[in-house]
């Protein structure tokens, strides 16, 4: 919504053609409210009237047809049901039979013999006779020349085209929206320069080309224009507000490298870092001493070492006298965590705590005492930590796990733990977004990507079975285990057939069970009806090596380790999706030794079914995966997504536009480069539009939220 007095913020009932009853009908299937709306329904492909067929060039395969003639009969045949009205038109090089079926009394009226008609339709065949039902008919009066466009077409839906708005009719409204909408109503925003870089055609004359092109060319050019538009605008407000956050908000400075540090690195650094993992230290620590603060998103493949990354950031705040907390999504990965940095930190002066739901009373008063006195350096837990209870003395920086949906409001809350300067962020993720996606999700953030594994790493081995290869998995999972190592067994667990798939797991369980019988062998099991301290029980059994066997629902997806754990077998696994599989596979190969990934499903498989089961078995690289996953999902798998403009993308797409996407954002990089405050005259339409877009988006935000 604009401002009240800007006509495109008109609503749509006041459209000559539409009135109250269309409009209402317009909001609800549409979400058309006003001329705007309107204006940013765009056809989402074109029919081709450019090209004029003699009729003797007329076939039955060509998809549509359209060609100039004498109509030279018509008669009304059959009765009632058969009713049909059927014509004949002839041009010079041969004739061809038109036929309707509905509205022939009308038609009837409507047609004149031996006029010249241009006719559209599609070919089709009856009797071996090539005939057109239904064809479009448009009188050539005194020869004029007609034809020669492209025509819109809309989408709609069955309530609308039973008030007359196919996409016919909304063609007719749109030509109607520009007899009221001009030039001045659509004026320039963009500076000269980036339209000359781009080749793009002026605003007006782009939306009024998309809805009514004259060439192929300027139908191309305008839809350009529309799609670098909607990008620029999601690029200019992330973009603006990382500027407004450099520039304004000031940060901790982490002076120093100190103590801890360097005795980490020289004395119990058990490996040699890798490049990647240096890199990433390096843009925290030039992040943490500028003066303002990080935002960073550190993105790195499962098994890529993204802890050891926090642990050295986070010493590197304890180092200057500040505290570190690490955030993650689950009781058990908060355990895991606290277990592994309090061993990698034994004989080191640093004080590690745990803080989880879990722990209450008595403990947890002291902890939070602790905390605010300073005596804990490195507070570990799940999402409890940022509850207002829990105060710090001063936090340096925060570090929040497998947690890339971390959004405005729990952020707020985390910056205000502090009373000065906010906490540095650090958001690990091992889900990999692509490149495209990042820019939009996380444009505001700053991107760091651990893309090398450690060394000596072997590619986990992935297979696809079929539930008939039942004893032959069995058997592979009978040789691992007298190996030494263990195997997961995973089933899927969807919210609406919870029963069903619980069912699923028993059976599973028993089977299993019984081809691995006691004493020989034990078997875990988890699952999402079971008790916390239950689950929580059974998974120790299975990381200190009691049982070899771990049967579970995907609440093992996120984190845990247990490097011992060779075998990762996925059933039902086409009900999985990709970025799960590659997950669920991601908690096998973390050991010196080969490792496997099973992948069973039934015989009939999906279309992308099949791509998924593909994928995964051509590849472990996450990054490749994500990219397919988007392409066959979408973007709107990942929430956060609203909050980021994208559901405003009426025409770019972020799986097909990535090089105009990156390009853009190069552009809008430039621009704040040169132009921080977008003061210069050349962008102060730019800034304007700018305020309102924002304005517009929050308002659409908080309607959602
Ligand atoms: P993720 O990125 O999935 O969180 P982790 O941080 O858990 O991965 O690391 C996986 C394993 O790799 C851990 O056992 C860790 O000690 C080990 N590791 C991390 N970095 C290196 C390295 N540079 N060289 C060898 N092993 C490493
Ligand atoms: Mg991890």
């Amino acid at each position: 919504m604009r401002e009240s007095n800007d006509k495109l913020s008109t609503p749509i009932e006041y459209l000559k053609g539409v009135g109250p009853a269309k409009a209402g009908l317009l909001n609800k299937d549409l979400g058309i409210f006003t001329f705007e709306d309107l204006l940013q329904h765009y056809p989402f492909r074109y029919v081709d009237k450019t090209k004029v067929y003699q009729i003797s060039e007329i076939q039955e395969n060509m998809p549509f047809a359209q060609f100039k003639g004498k109509l030279t009969s018509l008669r009304l045949m059959g009765q009632q049901r058969s009713k049909r009205l059927v014509a004949r038109v002839y041009d010079g090089t041969g004739s061809i039979e038109l036929i309707w079926f509905k509205g022939v009394s009308m038609l009837q009226k409507i047609l004149d013999l031996n006029q010249e008609y241009l006719v559209y339709g599609k070919p089709s065949v009856y009797n071996g006779k090539v005939n057109i039902p239904h064809p479009e008919m448009e009188l050539l009066e005194g020869g004029k020349p007609q034809g020669n466009k492209l025509e819109g077409v809309y989408s709609t839906t069955e309530k609308l085209k039973s008030r007359g708005l196919d996409s016919k009719g909304l063609h007719k409204l749109m030509q109607m929206l520009f007899t009221k909408v001009g030039r001045e109503d659509l004026p320039e925003y963009l500076p000269a320069k980036l339209k000359q870089e781009f080749r793009l055609p002026d605003r007006y004359d782009a939306m009024k080309e998309v809805h009514h092109p004259t060439t192929v060319e300027k139908a191309n050019a305008a839809r350009l224009r529309i799609k670098f538009d909607e990008l620029l605008f999601i690029q200019l407000s992330l973009l603006s507000r990382k500027v407004n956050r450099i520039q304004k908000v000031k940060g901790i400075i982490f002076e120093n490298l100190g103590e801890h540090f360097h005795n980490y690195f020289d004395n119990f650094l058990g490996f040699e870092l890798t490049g990647a993992q240096k890199r990433v230290l390096r843009e925290i620590r030039r992040d943490t001493r500028y003066g303002g603060q990080m935002n960073r998103l550190l993105q790195g493949d499962v098994g890529s070492g993204k802890t050891v990354v926090a642990l050295m950031t986070m010493l590197m705040s304890v180092d200057n006298g500040l505290q570190a907390c690490m955030m993650a999504p689950t009781e058990i990965l908060a355990q895991q965590h606290y277990k592994g940095l309090s061993e990698e930190l034994q004989d080191m002066e640093v004080e590690v705590a745990l803080l989880t739901g879990s722990i209450k009373g008595k403990k947890r008063r002291e902890i939070l005492e602790r905390l605010l006195a300073g005596e804990i350096d490195i507070l570990i837990g799940t999402h409890a930590l940022i509850e207002d209870t829990v105060k710090f003395k001063k936090l340096g920086i925060a570090v929040i796990d497998e947690q890339h949906r971390f959004g405005v409001a729990q952020r707020a809350r985390l910056w205000a733990k502090n009373e000065d300067f906010p906490p540095h962020v650090l958001v690990m993720t091992a889900t990999p977004i692509p490149r495209t996606l990042a820019m939009t999700l996380y444009g505001d953030l700053d991107v760091s990507v651990i893309d090398e594994l450690p060394p000596g790493r072997k590619s986990i081995q992935t297979m696809h079975l079929k539930d008939k290869d039942r004893l032959r998995i069995f058997k592979f999972m009978k040789e691992q285990i007298q190996l030494g190592r263990q195997v997961y067994v995973v089933y899927p667990l969807i919210k609406e057939s919870e029963t069903m798939d619980y069912k699923d797991l028993m059976d599973g369980f028993d089977s299993i069970t019984r081809a691995f019988p006691l004493p020989d062998y034990a078997v875990s099991v988890v699952h999402g009806q079971m008790k916390p301290a239950d689950k929580e029980y059974e998974m120790q059994r299975f990381v200190k090596g009691e049982t070899q066997i771990m049967v579970a629902t995907t609440v093992i997806e996120v984190g845990v380790n247990v490097p011992n754990a060779s075998v990762m077998i996925i059933e039902s696994s086409e009900r999985f999706g990709l970025s799960q599989l590659h997950q669920l596979r991601g908690r096998v190969g973390r050991g010196a030794d080969q490792s496997y990934c099973l992948l069973v499903t039934g015989e009939k498989l999906s279309n992308d079914g099949r791509k998924r089961l593909r994928a995964m078995v051509d590849t472990n690289d996450g990054f490749k995966i994500a990219e397919l996953d988007l392409q066959l999902r979408g973007p709107g798998i990942l929430s956060g997504t609203q909050q980021s403009g994208m559901e405003k993308l009426k025409m770019a797409s972020l799986t097909e536009d990535t090089r105009l996407l990156a390009r853009v954002r190069t552009a809008v990089e430039d621009i704040f480069e040169e132009d921080p405050n977008l003061g210069k005259p050349e962008h102060e339409k730019l800034r304007q539009e700018l305020v309102l877009y924002n304005k517009h988006n929050n308002r659409n935000w908080s309607r959602i939220s």
